[in-house]
């Protein structure tokens, strides 16, 4: 099994390792005590929002501080399996991984913890690891790293090679929205986190980690995205006033930020792709149409002439009260996909909260698309096509209760007190 210090090593650089080194013994003390207090003025933030956050904890440690994991758990904070020990997932063999992640969830059950999702150490993982873990029945994953562009002017070296280690997508290209992968859905993990920013970007000035985390914000609010604020817990008190900007910046905002846990996200974007709906042309030329979603879904319509109650939402979209309408359209408002289009592109579609129908007739549709590939490249391409245009179009919003974006606050716990720290060099 690798050596979790030479893998650190790849990630921090030389400089990175020592610098770091002087600051564990700040953060951890040799009893689990400075992380509780670091525990404590998460929660004292994340309750005056009323919200919770996600900590993906690995096993190991879990189960030498299960007084601290069992009052997280009690206020709570959603856990995850972050390993069974902290070494490079993506350096081990299918049935390796296997092992690590089986005992993981052991020691998390045994200790009557929840956990039904996963990221892997470094954020490093590979297909092996998405089957481990499909396997292991597991909800979801949130290891894939996707970086903004909010830190121009202020990279540094360390930073690209950080965004490399990760093997980092960039947000201009891909979504930050969670994806199905067969079985399992994956959420994105958002950088810059704090770590990013504070060893790699050197940003130690409280200033400067809010104004890039309140730019992604933006940038996510304006897209309808998902922010994935990474926030270790040892960094609570440095990046305090950052966490508390955003999250009034979040709660401040209409129409609202629907902020969640992890598992309550990947709840929801499996629920979106169970909507229904039917419809049926009446005598008058009216359409009737009938959809079937979560009680929490939001109908949205965009010129589209509907009977009935409606109120204006943002971006063009109006917020139907009923879930069944009349329309008037000269085409229907809603997608038509040509049967020989791959189900990946349906599947991405319905998760979105399109209505989707399949069809061979090109002209029935405001939109119609013909296409024999589709993969994750071709998703924001695709999004910006609809919602560059004005065209008639009935949906369901992609998040809850006519949330306009989602955030979520996670970070990992590799370790509670110096010994942990220690102990990972015996991966252990
Ligand atoms: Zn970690």
């Amino acid at each position: 099994m690798n050596n979790p210090f030479s893998v650190a090593n790849q990630g921090k650089g030389v400089y990175g390792v020592l610098a770091r080194a002087t600051t564990l013994a700040q953060r951890y003390g040799l009893s689990s005590s400075k992380m509780d207090s670091a525990f404590e003025q998460l929660m004292l933030i994340l309750n005056e929002f009323e919200c919770s956050a996600t900590l993906p904890v690995t096993a190991k440690p879990l189960s030498r501080n299960l007084s601290s994991v069992h009052r997280l758990q009690s206020q709570g904070i959603e856990l995850a399996v972050h390993g069974n020990t902290h070494v490079d997932y993506s350096q081990l063999a299918f049935e390796q991984q296997f092992d690590q992640i089986i005992h993981a969830s052991q020691i998390f059950k045994k200790s009557g913890l929840l956990a039904s999702g996963f990221r892997c150490p470094y954020l490093r993982w590979n297909l092996d690891t998405l089957k481990a873990i499909s396997e292991l029945g597991f909800e979801y994953d949130s290891s894939q790293a996707l970086a903004w562009d909010v830190a121009a002017g202020k990279e540094t070296e360390a930073y690209h090679r950080v965004l490399e280690f990760y093997h980092a997508q960039m947000a201009e290209e891909y979504l930050s929205l969670p994806r199905m992968v067969g079985d399992l859905v994956r959420i994105p993990y958002c950088l810059p986190d704090d770590e990013a920013l504070v060893e790699r970007l050197n940003m130690d000035n409280r200033t400067g980690i809010s104004d890039i985390w309140l730019a992604m914000l933006d940038r996510i609010y304006s897209a309808g995205e998902l922010f994935t604020l990474g926030l270790h817990p040892e960094r609570s008190f440095q990046c305090k006033d950052a966490l508390y900007a955003v999250l009034e910046k979040a709660r401040s905002l209409s129409p609202t930020v629907w902020i969640a846990r992890l598992s309550e996200i990947a709840k929801w974007y499996r629920s979106l792709g169970q909507v229904t709906f039917s419809s049926w042309v009446h005598n008058n030329g009216a359409t009737h149409v009938n959809v079937h979603a979560p009680r929490e879904a939001t109908l949205l319509a965009r010129s589209v002439d509907i009977q009935g109650p409606k109120k204006d939402w943002a971006n063009g979209y109006e917020h139907v009260l009923s879930n069944e309408i009349v329309l008037k359209s000269e085409r229907f408002p809603w997608i038509g996909l040509a049967p020989d289009c791959p189900d990946s592109m349906k599947s991405f579609l319905k998760h979105q909260g399109f209505l989707v129908e399949n069809s061979s007739n090109p002209t029935a549709f405001t939109y119609y698309f013909q296409r024999e590939f589709f993969d994750s490249k071709d998703e924001r391409p695709l999004l910006a096509e609809l919602e560059s245009e004005d065209s008639p179009l009935l949906r369901v919003s992609r998040w809850p209760s006519g949330a306009q974006a989602a955030l979520a606050v996670t970070g990992d716990v590799d370790a509670f007190t110096l010994w942990d720290y220690g102990l990972r060099l015996f991966n252990s």
